[in-house]
């Protein structure tokens, strides 16, 4: 009996040990269950438990508006029934690829929940399975919208144009190379355009930038509706676009030129304002004019300057001759950069001479380059690459400094006349313009009605307010200026009323034939007689005869600048001129 109760008391005891026990262990597992539960709730993603089907068991979400359905009513369902089918299976896949490597990252789904939009990035892991259970997996599912529209916004900005949002440069370099290798494969042709609205800065300076940004968008939006789908039309920024025409040959681009044409013929309203804008556009095709983008684009650009230079308003093909003339100007570009730091510029100085003493009243100061290997390049043509890469700057300011110090050296001597320095329009735009020449000016000690400015006709034609706003500047500092050129640009009188001119000079073309073609008598004679209607001064330029000396004389042009009286040359040779004294009138050949 004792054997008995020692053996009750003894299981007894072990019960109340083992109870003992698993009162520990369970409280233990709510514990860990606890933290479990607030680990999980401190997550900020989406949680799921799901089966290889795509079924779920269990979820979690911080905000229940992130869910497809609310959590009850996933619980049971699959993926399929409660999203999308493109986007249900992108999960089965992710699902698939962690059953078999256990783990799954980075998929990304978009759902249309009823917030909006939705991106989420999920990271799935296989769970170890409980036996007689299938493949179960945790999904993490991460927000990632705010990600997805900052990256979005990236790429808008990387690839299109911010005003029109036509497709920026970058986009259509990668568009067109594609067309272009579809274009190889196929052996088909692709055409490239460049397309530049003519005197649109008239449009934004008359009218102001918010009218010119709204044209800009109209003509976009206008352009783009006469494309074809697999067209792609991009603006590279100011009034200029390109357009890449897939599968098109010649003839289609030629009709496309001219559908643009005629698209443009169209008034634009824009605020109330009726505007006409004509494009120029120049087109180079694949695979004649080049194998690449940039080749192409450089061909169509330099199509399209041709194009602006007949007239605009209209298109031209690139020709093996525009080949010639940008490999040219590449060459004369880069050659140039060098020019001034080389001291391969220089300054030539031709006389002007005042028809009735026959005295050298004034020296024109024109720019000579010499190159080691290229020789002697023309004005007349390293003048418009200087511009156009805006080198004229740099070398604009040092003719002026170097033309107003000799004026200075030969004042010193005792000479009294002025120097005439030609003026570039992209020079004379420059906003302080003015001020750099009192600077110059002063540099050299020189008054300022010793300098004149010999601009041409262009500057009254772009930009007149402009135009006039600096020429009163720089006619109230007593600097003279002088319209270069004179008949040649179409200045409409009215312009001319308005400018602060004191000269004209009568360019050489209607000088040239002066004696046997009655109509260039006409237009000089005509010139010098309006001049003196409204008090400016006239010189002849290109004067290479005692007849057309003759003719000038007698209908009353003032001064004359020419072979006949001296070529331009070094300031040596000029110093020696001024020495020899005044002419005689008139000069025999
Ligand atoms: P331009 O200002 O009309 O200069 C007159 C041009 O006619 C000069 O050509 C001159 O050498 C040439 N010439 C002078 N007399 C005669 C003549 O009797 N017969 C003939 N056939 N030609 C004569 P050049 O020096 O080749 O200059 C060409 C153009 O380059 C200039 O035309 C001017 O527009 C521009 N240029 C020259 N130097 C400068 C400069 O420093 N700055 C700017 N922006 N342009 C310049
Ligand atoms: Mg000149
Ligand atoms: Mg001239």
């Amino acid at each position: 009996l004792a054997y008995l109760a020692w053996l009750l008391y003894a299981m007894r005891l072990r019960d109340l040990e083992l109870e003992a026990l698993v009162a520990q262990r369970t409280s233990e597992i709510l514990a860990a269950q606890r933290h479990l539960q607030a680990t999980i709730s401190a997550i900020p993603d989406l949680m799921f438990e799901v089966d290889l089907d795509g079924r779920y068991y269990s979820t979690h979400s911080p905000r229940e508006e992130l869910l497809a359905r609310s959590s009850k009513e996933l619980l049971g369902r699959t993926v399929h029934d409660v999203m999308p089918q493109a986007q249900a299976d992108r999960v089965l896949q992710a699902l698939q690829e962690a059953h078999v490597k256990g783990w799954s990252m980075g998929a990304q789904i978009c759902l249309p929940l009823q917030m909006g939009e939705r991106w989420f990035e999920l990271s799935v892991a296989r769970k170890a399975s409980a036996t007689g259970e299938g493949p179960r997996f945790v999904v993490i599912s991460r927000d990632v919208t705010d990600n997805k529209l900052a990256e979005e916004k990236v790429l808008q900005l990387a690839h299109f144009d911010a005003l029109t949002g036509l497709p920026n440069r970058s986009l259509l370099a990668d568009r067109c190379q594609q067309a272009l290798g579809a274009a190889q494969r196929h052996g088909q042709c692709v055409a490239l355009l460049f397309l530049d609205l003519d005197h649109f800065k008239n449009i934004n300076d008359a009218l102001g930038h918010r009218v010119g940004d709204a044209l800009l968008c109209a003509v976009a939006q206008r352009l783009s509706g006469l494309l074809r789908e697999q067209d792609t039309i991009a603006r590279l920024g100011g009034d200029e676009f390109i357009l890449v025409l897939p599968d098109t040959d010649a003839v289609g681009a030629a009709h496309v030129a001219e559908k643009l044409l005629r698209a443009a013929d169209q008034p634009f309203d824009i605020d109330a304002h009726e505007l006409v804008i004509t494009p120029s556009m120049g087109i180079a095709m694949y695979p004649q004019d080049g194998k690449d983008f940039d080749t192409l684009s450089r061909c169509a650009d330099a199509a399209m300057y041709i194009a602006k230079q007949g007239g605009r308003n209209h298109y031209r093909f690139f020709t093996a001759e525009m080949q010639a003339d940008s490999d040219r100007s590449l060459l004369l570009e880069n050659a140039l950069r060098r020019a001034l730091e080389r001291n391969q510029l220089y300054l030539h100085y031709q006389p002007q001479v005042c028809v009735a003493s026959g005295a050298i009243v004034g020296a024109e100061a024109l720019l000579r380059w010499e190159h080691p290997e290229l020789g002697r390049v023309s004005p007349a043509e390293f003048i418009p690459v200087a511009e156009s890469s805006g080198m004229i700057l740099p070398m604009g300011d040092w003719v002026l400094q170097t033309a107003t110090r000799q004026l200075r050296e030969w004042m010193d001597q005792g000479y009294a006349l002025t120097m005439a320095v030609n003026v570039s329009l992209v020079q004379f735009r420059q906003a302080d313009f003015p001020q750099r020449i009192g600077q110059i000016l002063q540099d050299a000690g020189l008054p300022p009605h010793c300098l004149e400015l010999e601009l041409t006709e262009g500057v009254a034609m772009t930009d007149p307010a402009l135009a006039i706003d600096t020429m009163d500047r720089l006619h109230q500092q007593g600097v003279l200026l002088s319209i270069d050129d004179f008949g040649t640009g179409y200045s409409s009188l009215n312009h001319l009323k308005k400018f602060k001119v004191y000269k004209l000079k009568i360019d050489q073309s209607f000088v040239r034939d002066i004696a046997d073609d009655p109509d260039d008598r006409g237009i000089v004679s005509a010139i010098i007689s309006m001049a003196q209607g409204m008090d400016m001064r006239t010189i002849a330029e290109g004067v290479e005869t005692a007849e057309q000396l003759a003719f000038l004389q007698d209908h009353g042009c003032m001064e004359v600048q020419g072979y006949l009286f001296g070529r331009p040359m070094a300031a040596r040779d000029f110093g020696a001129l001024l020495q020899a004294g005044p002419l005689t009138m008139p000069v025999t050949a």
